[in-house]
């Protein structure tokens, strides 16, 4: 669950609870003093029921007067006037109230009590007659009509209250979240090749300013890494290319002039075969720091895919003559304009090459087909191989930087071809797919925009 919607769900639950405690004490404080109030008036009428009826005497009447004139008679009001026995303290009971109310009357001398809207209330009075419970009884219709319309009032309004509180606790998560949305997208946008970028220093000394200028640093920690990194592997690639080419030159040399017996022939070409092997893994060392690092579009020109295709291909039988390469361009426009796609043609070679040089390898020189094809305005080259395959469950990770399957076993390899060959893609924003069967062979896509697009009517 996003932040924003936690933060909303928190606001919105708290102030419900506050509602409803709000909501809750007014309702019961109301209806209490409405209780009182009504006991308090059937009070006053307990007094006089007991004069007017256990006290007879001559101003019985006038208190019967006071009564009739000046208390309302309310809603179902009747006096219960019951003697109690003097001998075991028993008494009828003239309603069917809780034992409690009763028992109420006799230990405190006056209790209350209440069924919704039917009040009660009853005192004991001694005489010279004896001992007496006298019980008023009457309902408050109208208290008990005035409670339930505050009841509707306060519900409405928390109805009202919740839906407010849930935009207010929206509107409020959207702007405390905002920053960090902000950061998020700038974050975003930092990649490897664009690593001097910053994020905007913000104003005040609050935990967002502190976490963008933690940020900050630990981007300007990263690029110093990676410029050390990427420093480190093109001068060293440079370093031991000129020596390399020498090696090369001169074993061409004494392979083309002099007289050499078989074995020294043999012996020679191995070294040539090798030197070109190390050149290879220079260029792609130099090539993944290039790639990976500098993302300049250095030496970007118009590519022809068959001509890249026809000169992997040489390059590769260059390493080594006995692989054997079938090359398809049978599904390529007649139209030469959609041949082409944009790029540093060195590192696409590089690129492509890895992977025929993958497939040669892990089909133990098997041919190798690499196929080239215009599709919905995107350039794919496919290579084929009958190989030993890619395990399930090492696919995805081949991509890796010194990743290898654990089906390998006795081929050579580092594991930088293929991360590197992903990284020249991505920075000709295209993609690979990759589909493969253990002991059957293996097919990578590599998909390159096309430079001229085919205009689609809709
Ligand atoms: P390596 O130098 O080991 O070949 P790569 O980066 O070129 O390094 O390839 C990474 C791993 O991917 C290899 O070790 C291998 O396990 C697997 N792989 C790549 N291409 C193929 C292929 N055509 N057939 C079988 N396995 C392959």
């Amino acid at each position: 669950m996003k932040i924003q919607t936690k933060i909303t769900l928190l606001f919105f639950c708290m102030s419900a609870i506050g509602l409803i405690l709000l909501n809750a004490s007014i309702f019961y404080f109301v209806s209490q003093f409405n209780f009182e109030d009504f006991f308090d008036r059937l009070d006053a009428r307990v007094n006089l029921a007991a004069q007017t009826n256990i006290y007879p005497d001559k101003n019985s009447s006038a208190y019967e007067e006071v009564r009739a004139r000046y208390l309302e008679k309310l809603e179902e009001e009747k006096d219960y006037i019951i003697k109690i026995n003097p001998e075991n303290n028993k008494f009828k009971k003239p309603l069917p109230l809780p034992q409690s109310f009763y028992k109420a009357i006799l230990d405190n001398g006056r209790a209350r009590y209440n069924e919704e809207n039917h009040f009660y209330v009853g005192a004991t009075f001694s005489t010279s007659f004896g001992k007496y419970i006298v019980i008023v009884a009457a309902s408050d219709p109208y208290g008990f009509q005035e409670l339930q319309e505050l009841k509707r009032v306060l519900i409405i309004s928390f109805v009202i209250s919740l839906i407010l509180t849930y935009i207010a606790g929206a509107v409020l998560s959207h702007y405390t979240i905002q920053p960090v949305r902000n950061i998020t997208r700038r974050v975003k946008s930092i990649k490897a090749n664009n690593l001097h970028s910053r994020l905007d220093e913000l104003k005040g000394r609050d935990e967002m300013s502190e976490l963008v200028s933690t940020f900050n640093n630990m981007l300007t920690r990263l690029e110093t890494a990676f410029e050390t990194q990427n420093n480190f592997i093109s001068n060293a690639s440079h370093e031991l290319r000129t020596p390399l080419t020498i090696i090369t030159s001169e074993t061409e040399l004494l392979l083309s002039g002099q007289q050499l017996d078989a074995s020294t022939t043999h012996s020679v070409k191995t070294i040539l075969s090798e030197a070109e092997k190390l050149q290879h893994i220079l260029t792609s060392l130099l090539g993944l720091a290039q790639s990976g690092f500098d993302g300049k579009k250095q030496n970007w020109q118009q590519i022809r895919v068959d001509e890249l295709v026809l000169n992997v291909a040489d390059s590769v039988k260059k390493i080594d003559p006995n692989r054997v390469i079938d090359i398809d361009f049978s599904e390529l426009p007649d139209d030469e304009a959609y041949l082409y796609t944009e790029g540093n043609v060195n590192l696409l070679q590089l690129a492509i090459s890895n992977i025929v040089m993958n497939g040669c390898k892990y089909s133990n020189n098997q041919p190798v087909k690499i196929q080239a094809r215009f599709r919905d305005n995107l350039i794919m080259v496919i290579v084929t191989d009958r190989g030993i395959g890619i395990p399930e469950k090492d696919q995805q990770h081949i991509f890796e930087p010194f990743f290898r399957a654990s089906n390998t076993g006795k081929f050579e390899g580092y594991g930088i071809g293929l991360p590197l060959t992903l990284n020249i893609i991505r920075l000709h924003k295209g993609s690979i797919g990759i589909r493969s069967e253990v002991e059957k062979g293996t097919e990578i896509q590599i998909i390159l925009p096309a430079l001229n697009r085919i205009a689609t009517s809709s």
